[in-house]
């Protein structure tokens, strides 16, 4: 039997950091392998990354973490999904919530009968038939309750401060054993077979170890430059890659759900905390100028700003592997994809748990890096899909920006997925794929990808049963949502932050 692992050492303190140390601190408990990371506190956190999808619950609950500590601590709101607004077209808003639209039927997705009853003239919208959607418009949220509820497709996710969440998941991780190292790393060596040997710190302390977790973020120190693994390029299908971000005072309660705001050359998000609210223009270089996005993002605040726009920028795509030999890269080493739809702490979060299925002995076996490479690299190329169907499920013809997006070349996968949608509604998902159906409904029939039919299943029901069956359907979210607390009633009871 090989040799388990004496060391583990984790480079970057940033989120991806520090979820890797709590993850592996929480669950690699026997008593033999230690767990160092390193960070520079002269370098830095990225520090932008605060809108998350459900799954996050999943990694507190693994942690053991209490949700109203976190929320308290991390000065977080509630997320029951994002709204985009001037996307299809400049005017229009619709909603991508978490859970599901309706209810299925005999085994048929309910977004049938839907198209089935549009046919029959009805005209109500599929947000009609979202609970979390008709919360988060009247901004409405609880995550538990009495009288049968939640129901059991209720769900929900965290808009978060970042540094906060860095320096609890930092506590977390210490307190099981994990040791923190200061210090910025000025050279890594290799052994004679191209793994990585010791990290050399400016102080002139060398670490080894024999298993090194590369979080330094962009500049993917070990994977991307010691081991030379090559950086996939995505700018060809999304090509934003700049972004100003800015802090504002709050001027409204916080609402259960991010925006997303269509621009002239990207796009801009809203998160709105406890104490203040994120806000972020992310857009495309060739056109637009760093001024104009600051001047744009400055302008349309709707708090008074809490320090200058800060300018990120960020290449699209990931590294050809995530694992090599013995290093692994997390997050922004591993690869970038706009925050479009929040998923870059998840693609962290589902890379943690493969690691510990897969965590490795000191034999490094080349059949279980490959698994662990093909499983994070296709949730990469998935989510790519799924941000590139807002670009060009669009009508925008108002920018440059915009007719380059709508006439752009679009993965074969993606291209299959929406002819098929237009024919009758059909969108078949993989049981690995992290959007569910209702996210690629939303999107679709957000931005006017709509089903010339439907699937002839839904005919099952008589047009007065399944109209009545909507109709009900509908009164019972109304209903249900309007006996929720308002957002801010369900914090100030619960996990209202504590005083910075
Ligand atoms: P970083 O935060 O950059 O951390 C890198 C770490 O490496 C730092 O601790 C640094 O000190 C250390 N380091 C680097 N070089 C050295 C060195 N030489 N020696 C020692 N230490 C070193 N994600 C979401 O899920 N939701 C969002 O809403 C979201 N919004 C985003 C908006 C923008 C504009 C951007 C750019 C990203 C966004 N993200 C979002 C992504 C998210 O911010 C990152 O995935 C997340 O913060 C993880 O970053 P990281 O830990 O990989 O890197």
């Amino acid at each position: 039997m090989a040799e388990r692992l004496d060391k583990i050492v984790i480079v970057g303190g940033g989120t991806a950091g520090w979820m890797a140390a709590a993850g592996l601190a929480r669950n690699l408990r026997n008593g033999h392998t230690r767990i160092q990371l390193v960070e520079s506190d002269e370098i830095g956190t990225v520090g932008v990354g605060e809108a998350t999808i459900p799954p996050i619950r999943n990694f507190l609950s693994m942690l053991q973490i209490d949700e109203n500590d976190f929320v308290q601590k991390t000065q977080a709101t509630f997320k029951l999904g994002i709204e985009f607004v001037d996307w299809y077209q400049p005017g229009h808003r619709y909603m991508h919530p978490f859970g599901r639209f309706g209810a299925d039927i005999d085994g048929l997705p309910f977004h049938q009968y839907f198209l089935r009853s549009r046919s029959l003239g009805k005209t109500h919208g599929i947000e009609d038939f979202s609970l979390t959607t008709a919360a988060a418009k009247q901004g409405r949220f609880a995550a538990s309750g009495g009288q049968g509820f939640p129901p059991n497709h209720w769900t929900y996710a965290y808009h978060f401060d970042a540094s906060l969440v860095a320096k609890y998941l930092r506590d977390y991780a210490e307190a099981r054993g994990v040791q923190r190292i200061e210090g910025k790393v000025v050279d890594v060596s290799l052994d004679k077979d191209g793994a990585i040997d010791t990290i050399s710190l400016e102080n002139g302390s060398i670490i080894d170890g024999d298993f090194f977790i590369d979080c330094t973020g962009f500049r993917s120190l070990l994977l991307g430059e010691a081991l030379d693994v090559p950086f996939k390029d995505w700018s060809h299908y999304l090509p934003c890659n700049r972004a100003v971000a800015v802090q504002s005072e709050n001027v409204e309660a916080p609402i259960p759900y991010t925006r997303s705001t269509a621009k002239s050359a990207g796009w801009q998000w809203r998160i709105p905390l406890q104490h203040r609210t994120g806000n972020g223009y992310v857009y495309c270089s060739e056109h637009l100028s760093d001024d104009e996005a600051s001047a744009t993002l400055l302008g349309s605040l709707d708090g008074e700003p809490l320090s200058d726009p800060r300018l990120i920028r960020f290449n699209t795509g990931r590294r050809d592997v995530v694992w090599k030999k013995n290093c692994l890269a997390l997050g922004l080493s591993a690869g970038f994809l706009e925050p479009l739809e929040s998923t870059a702490i998840h693609l962290i979060q589902i890379s943690v748990a493969w690691l510990l299925a897969l965590l490795p002995d000191k034999s490094f076996n080349a059949v279980e890096i490959d698994e662990y490479n093909r499983l994070v690299t296709g949730v990469y190329d998935q989510t790519r899909d799924f941000l590139l169907l807002h670009y060009k499920a669009t009508e925008r013809d108002d920018s440059d920006f915009w007719r380059r997006c709508r006439s752009m070349e679009i993965p074969a996968s993606l291209a299959r997925r929406m002819d098929l949608f237009r024919a009758n509604g059909r969108c078949l998902i993989g049981g690995d794929e992290l959007f569910a159906l209702t996210s690629w409904l939303a999107v679709m029939m957000g931005q006017g990808v709509t089903p010339e039919g439907y699937n002839e299943l839904a005919s099952s029901l008589k047009d007065e049963e399944l109209l009545a069956m909507m109709e009900q359907m509908r009164g019972r979210i109304a209903q249900t949502s309007q006996s929720l607390p308002t957002h801010e009633q369900y914090i100030s009871t619960n996990c209202a932050a504590l005083q910075l």
